[in-house]
């Protein structure tokens, strides 16, 4: 069974400082659903937080997510 996070993009592209978006990733990874890389420290969150932070999230991961996830 896929596990499913979300996991932090930085406004600087590292671990810390002003999340810009939340994407989503599977299995602990650091290579989100629409091919972004982030870093393996990056900040996650359950995916039962999808579209409830306060960030904005990848309109692309949720694509994909609510295609993979039934
Ligand atoms: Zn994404």
């Amino acid at each position: 069974m896929v596990y499913y996070e979300m996991r932090a993009e930085y406004a600087d592209g590292g671990s810390r400082g002003r999340i810009v978006q939340w994407h989503m990733i599977r299995d602990n990874g650091t290579h989100a659903l629409c091919g972004a890389e982030l870093s393996p420290d990056a900040e996650k969150q359950s995916d039962l937080a999808w579209g409830h932070t306060r960030e904005k999230f990848c309109h692309t991961c949720g694509a994909l997510y609510l295609r993979q996830v039934p």
